[in-house]
């Protein structure tokens, strides 16, 4: 049992089985999300007999970290971690003026095969529990509380597509919302997914307030299935359907990511056909140049075409923003860490 795969009402069963006052439930869930504890010795507000108990039941050495890298410009911290099977994931967190925010995995590996990503390249292993998600984020909040400094955005795009893990993804995300909780705002979430549209239905049926991101990447239907396999299943008609439906049902903007790829997606028709595809859709381009990978031939754009990409997506009424890429020298792109140390 991990401790963080507990929710509130889960902790209290225990600790009521183990013939412990509610209360305690309450101290030992404070001392995770509030004071973010990470060991059952911090507890010093427990009875030792507690302690002891919750040390021999319960594992709160979900994820280690085993690698440290730190950008060049200090402003970037990415960290491998050692999962309890010994499988590798990854989260980066980075520092952007007053922003801190945090991008984590939701799976090692991921199913859906895109040819640019390196943790496409690696396959799938497995999903990640709700408590391995959310161990990446407390594992952050100490570090920065440690700094007197607090996450101030999580982004669900480090390895794995949440949509593919969406139960253990929404489970992991309520239990930071908590109220008692960490508390970490519903609207200070991304979600992002290369496009699973029954999933996108889904999750524009609950209404959350968590921001959704969509990899698009490519508006044809033949490059976008070169470039990502799940085209083939759900192409960009349906996809762009269902974005439409997600902004109606819920009223909000929905950010599409594009990886801007030198000679491939990157010249001033795609971005008016792009333009085109999106019009009328309450939306925002997030355009970054590609971050090179070993399994891939494409090259980042130049400053130059992401510009030109950029003002003609604008004239054409739709709102774009170029994402410097940051980490690079410390491979913190999309599962770039975990494929090297594999
Ligand atoms: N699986 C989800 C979230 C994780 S990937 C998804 O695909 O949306 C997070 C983002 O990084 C996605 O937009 C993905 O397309 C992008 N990405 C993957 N590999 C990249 C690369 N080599 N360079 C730039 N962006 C990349
Ligand atoms: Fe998976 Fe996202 Fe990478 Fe595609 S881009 S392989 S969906 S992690």
């Amino acid at each position: 049992m991990l401790i963080y795969d507990l929710d509130f009402s889960e902790l209290v069963e225990i600790v009521v089985a183990w013939g412990q006052p509610v209360f305690r439930a309450q101290q030992i869930w404070d001392g995770l999300y509030k004071n973010f504890w990470q060991s059952p010795d911090e507890f010093t507000n427990l009875p030792k007999v507690l302690r002891e108990k919750l040390a021999a039941e319960i594992r709160f050495d979900i994820i280690t970290p085993t690698l440290k890298l730190d950008s060049t410009d200090r402003q970037t911290r990415k960290t491998l971690f050692r999962l309890q099977d010994g499988r590798q994931i990854e989260a980066v967190l980075m520092r952007y003026d007053r922003r801190k925010t945090l991008c984590i995995s939701t799976q090692v590996g991921c199913a859906m095969g895109c040819t640019f990503c390196a943790t496409g390249q690696m396959g799938f292993t497995r999903h990640l529990s709700s408590g391995e998600i959310v161990a990446q984020v407390m594992y952050y909040a100490r570090l920065l509380h440690d700094q007197q400094d607090v996450v101030t955005n999580i982004v669900l795009m480090g390895m794995g597509e949440p949509f593919h893990n969406y139960d253990n993804t929404m489970k992991a995300i309520d239990r930071l919302n908590a109220q008692d909780g960490y508390n970490f705002g519903a609207r200070r979430f991304t979600v992002s997914t290369s496009g699973l549209v029954p999933a996108i239905r889904k999750f524009a049926a609950e209404k959350r307030q968590v921001n959704l991101a969509v990899s698009l990447h490519a508006t044809e239907n033949e490059l976008r299935g070169s470039m990502m396999p799940i085209n083939r299943k759900y192409d960009v008609e349906e996809l762009i359907k269902a974005c439409h439906e997600y902004v109606l049902a819920t009223g909000r903007r929905i950010t599409f990511e594009w990886a801007l790829i030198n000679g491939v997606n990157d010249t001033p028709e795609q971005a008016k056909k792009l333009a085109k595809l999106l019009h009328g859709l309450l939306c925002h381009v997030n355009a970054i140049p590609l971050n090179p990978t070993t399994g891939y031939e494409g090259k980042a754009t130049t400053r130059e075409r992401a510009d030109i990409f950029k003002q003609v997506l604008e004239q054409n009424g739709i709102p774009c923003t170029i994402r410097i890429r940051r980490g690079i020298d410390i491979q913190a792109g999309c599962g770039q860490l975990a494929s090297h140390t594999a």
